[in-house]
């Protein structure tokens, strides 16, 4: 049978999933015998149940009936006892903290009567009212749906009055005149009385923080931590204490160590004569622990050693809250307490020195997204005003500098040393000297598999994209955001952490730790409990024990030198497609607009030595390590100028008299030839070696000579070919009989050897449910994620994150975008598939992905359970992948989830 109820004797912190966080840890504490005033939990159990149905569980007022009774038995005094009542706490406490998301209602059994019985036991007739004043508020508004501003109006009507600049001026008398006004306006909103029997307070609180799991307020937090919406929330039950009784009683919250820094040492604030929240709202000013050490020393000492305690048994930073009544010590709450990025690490470091912890779960507690909030300059967060957009975070740390809106634009200001932010609709590959130029790259439209995003994920550069907010005017060079309108030359700051833009220039925090990744991740000086120190110890660790290897996306000798400074192992996937662009532009278009095979070989001839040198940059700057080139990849036509200001310019040169440009013409029909409704899924990847001859051969040739003169210069380049969209066997097989077929005419010109392996993308559901044929061709596959999530959901890359997915987070269709992170139910289910037929086929095949789900923590954990050999991601990402593969490695080490 069900239960639905566990006193915090009968819990523990394993519990969590029934008793919720806060819950499972105040039994915990229970346990540890650490002074908890007593109480009992409802489980999730109980509230998903409530959610299903709409109702209780027909047991579960009959279990709160016993387990009350038990608590009523042990204080000697029942719930509302008119001359001595016992009050209760009703707080929420889900499996994950969502800190101030539901409800919590306090004072549970105070009435008309009651009240009276508080003033005499307590000695306080003011605190009696003000605490039975706020039990009439918080019901109302929270149980009962009214208005909390019509209490707030009655209380400044109120004080005003009386002439009283704040509630401590209010007098016991003003306090009980306020508790009728607070229930007249309850009848008069709600037609109902305030309920009296605290029977009925107990039980409609309780029903009340189970539908406040539902409210707008919890699922718009959960959606942005990742929390699941079916998971419920506890309810904990809870005798009051109370830390307003006088100035020998207050309230706390301290941690064990300082969460901001790591720094060893308590940490904390202090109110006296005041409740938890007065503390947390910020009425009065705090002050630190070493003054409640003056001012209570004995609490002080205790609170000390409870804290080192609970340290000690949880092995890490907690947190708590706390209250002293009338000189009694009591735990109100802890848990393993939030920290910031750098604490993260510190403390991770420092509990491996202190013996508490191995270097194992020092990793383990520590995660990807920590350090890549570690790398990038940040904001100083205290000192950025209000955002004038949002967008999506597609590419980490922030940036000022002048809005510009065009390429050229860009390239031009930060040639005079201006640093600039492209704003762009969305970006081409046309854009790129721009971006290259640019200090943050900002667009309107696109996700986070979008050109921009992609590109400047790959340059280190900040990106925020599809900032649906934005209307960008790249004609008159402004935008317009929620009524701010900002012109060409204005300085804006870009956070691509978070996906904000700031008006104006925000002032910035340089990264230690990018600069320790830059210059090749040497040992700091100092010890291991600096944020650097840490960060190296568990870089190592991670190093030692992942089983995945980890390159870089990367296609430039520049590009390719950093990853190697980061720690890539190679490259896993260097796209050519930049190689056909800038100057070469014309040689490309001379090829596409090729009439005979002559002029179309001697554009491609033309390319091949420019090809050739970006190949032996990139290769001597991988020397030794494997370089999986991939075949051009890409509509031709994107290499064409735009169809629509093409035939603007021609229509304006037919209007003004003239006969257009011939080169013109002759553009135009071929872009108008090679126009796709739907071009990603057109004549790109193999489909356009094969169709366009001497095109592979060219490249191949390019790659295979670059092999030839790096081995002469006497380097070991380890080039390996990959064919791109790849659907069948058949594709691949031609393919590689190509390149072949040059490797041999090259190596026997050369008189030198070429081996490059053959392998290809599996990037296609095709491609995925027929891998074990297709590695019968292949030496080896390489997941191409991002075309295969385009493929698999039938989502359009380029558009989709913008224009729905929103609505579909929104709806629970998904929690994260699976551009984002792999979706395992279906893309995962196709790359699994695909290791093992691939796998079955050939047992040597090596198998990685360098789809943009390379770097995403939660993937490379899929990527591990898989059974990949390497993941690939851009050279920024690399320390990421590199920690998460680590974490990855130690499946079941407490902590070791990607969450
Ligand atoms: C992919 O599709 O995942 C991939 C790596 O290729 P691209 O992003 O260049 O299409
Ligand atoms: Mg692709």
């Amino acid at each position: 049978m069900n239960r639905y109820v566990y006193d915090f004797t009968e819990g523990g912190r394993e519990m969590a999933d029934l008793l919720g966080g806060k819950g499972a840890n105040l039994a915990e504490m229970t346990r540890m015998g650490l002074p908890v005033p007593p109480g009992f939990t409802v489980t999730t159990l109980a509230c998903r149940a409530f959610l299903a149905h709409g109702a209780e569980p027909e047991e579960l007022g009959r279990e709160v009936a016993r387990h009350l009774t038990a608590l009523e038995q042990a204080a000697g005094r029942q719930l509302g006892q008119p001359d001595d009542p016992l009050l209760l706490s009703v707080r929420s406490g889900a499996r994950f903290s969502m800190p101030g998301m539901m409800e919590t209602i306090l004072d549970i059994g105070l009435n008309d009567d009651s009240v009276l019985g508080l003033a005499k036991v307590s000695g306080h007739e003011r605190f009696a009212w003000d605490s039975y004043r706020r039990l009439v508020q918080m019901f109302g508004s929270t149980v009962m749906g009214v208005d909390g501003a019509l209490f707030e109006e009655a209380l400044g009507r109120l004080k005003e009055d009386r002439g009283a600049a704040d509630d401590l001026r209010l007098d016991a008398h003003d306090l009980a005149g306020l508790v009728e006004t607070y229930k007249a306006v309850i009848r008069r909103e709600t037609g109902a009385d305030f309920p009296q029997d605290p029977q009925e307070q107990l039980r409609r609180a309780i029903r009340a923080v189970f539908s406040s799991w539902n409210g707008e307020r919890a699922r718009l937090y959960r959606r942005r931590e990742h929390i699941a919406d079916d998971l419920g929330t506890a309810v904990n039950v809870q005798t009051m204490v109370f830390g307003n009784l006088g100035s020998d009683s207050g309230s706390g919250v301290a941690f064990t160590r300082d969460p901001a820094t790591g720094r060893p040492g308590l940490y904390g604030d202090y109110l006296a004569n005041a409740q938890g929240e007065d503390v947390v709202a910020g009425i009065r000013n705090t002050v630190t622990l070493d003054e409640l050490e003056e001012l209570d020393p004995l609490s002080y000492t205790r609170l000390r050693d409870y804290l080192r305690i609970l340290e000690n048994h949880y092995r890490d930073l907690c947190d708590i809250e706390f209250t002293i009544e009338r000189g009694k010590l009591w735990m109100l709450q802890t848990r393993v307490g939030k920290r910031t990025a750098e604490a993260a690490f510190a403390i991770a470091s420092e509990l491996v020195d202190e013996d508490l912890i191995t270097a194992d779960e020092a990793l383990a507690r520590v995660s990807g997204e920590g350090l890549a909030r570690l790398m990038f300059p940040r904001f100083d967060t205290a000192s950025v005003g209000a955002p004038i957009a949002h967008g999506i975070p597609a590419s980490p740390g922030a940036a000022v500098g002048a809005a510009v809106f065009d390429s050229a634009e860009a390239v031009r200001r930060a040639a005079a040393g201006e640093k600039v932010i492209l704003v762009r609709q969305e970006t081409t590959p046309d854009d790129l000297p721009g971006m290259v130029a640019a200090q943050a790259v900002l667009t309107s439209r696109g996700g986070k598999t979008s050109h921009a995003a992609v590109v400047a994920r790959g340059m280190g550069k900040v990106c925020v994209c599809g900032a649906e907010e934005l209307t960008v005017d790249t004609g008159a060079r402004r935008f317009t955001a929620n009524g701010t309108t900002v012109t060409e030359g204005t300085v804006i700051s870009v956070d691509g952490t978070a996906g904000a833009v700031y008006p104006g220039a925000a002032p910035l925090i340089d990264s230690v730790v990018m600069r320790y990744f830059e210059t090749g991740g040497q040992a700091p000086g100092g010890n291991s409990q600096t944020v650097l120190g840490a960060v190296h110890r568990l870089m190592g660790q991670a190093d030692t024990v992942r089983r995945l290897g980890v390159r870089a996306n990367a296609d430039t000798p520049e590009d390719a030198a950093r990853a190697r400074r980061f720690g890539a192992e190679g490259i896993g996937l260097c796209r050519t497609e930049h190689m056909f662009l800038g100057e070469r532009r014309r040689l490309v278009e001379a090829m596409i607009l090729a009439r005979t095979d002559a002029e179309r070989d001697k554009a491609l001839a033309a390319l091949l030595p420019l090809q050739r040198q970006d190949f032996v940059g990139i290769l001597q700057a991988m020397d030794g390590l494997p370089v999986t080139i991939r075949l051009l990849d890409p509509p031709l036509h994107e290499f064409l100028p735009d169809r629509t200001e093409l035939a603007v310019r021609i229509a304006s040169a037919e209007a003004h008299g003239g006969t257009p440009d011939a080169h013109d013409a002759e553009l135009m029909t071929a872009v108008n030839r090679m126009h796709e409704e739907n071009p990603m899924l057109g004549l790109r990847g193999v489909r356009l070696g094969l169709v366009v001859p001497g095109l592979t051969a060219m490249q191949v040739r390019a790659i295979a000579e670059a092999v030839v003169e790096r081995k002469r210069a006497g380097g070991d380049p380890r080039a390996e070919i990959m064919v791109p969209l790849i659907d069948t066997v058949q594709e691949l097989r031609i393919v590689r009989t190509e390149v072949e077929q040059v490797l041999t005419e090259v190596s026997e010109a050369a008189g030198i050897p070429v081996e490059c392996p053959v392998g290809t993308m599996i990037e296609l559901p095709r491609a995925a449910l027929t891998a074990g044929r297709i590695a019968q061709e292949a030496q080896f596959f390489s997941f191409g994620t991002n075309d295969l999530t385009q493929t698999t959901w039938g989502f359009s890359r380029d558009d989709v994150e913008a224009a729905f997915f929103s609505a579909y987070l929104e709806k629970g269709i998904f929690t994260v975008s699976p551009f984002e992170t792999i979706d395992r139910e279906g893309v995962g289910r196709l790359v699994e598939i695909a290791v093992a037929e691939g796998r079955a086929a050939r047992p040597d095949l090596k198998i990685g992905v360098c789809g943009e789900h390379g770097g995403d923590p939660a993937s490379v954990h899929f990527f591990h359970d898989a059974g990949l050999d390497y993941v690939s991601c851009s050279p920024f990402r690399v320390p990421v992948a590199r920690l998460e593969a680590g974490r990855a490695a130690l499946a079941g080490t407490e902590g070791s989830d990607s969450r």
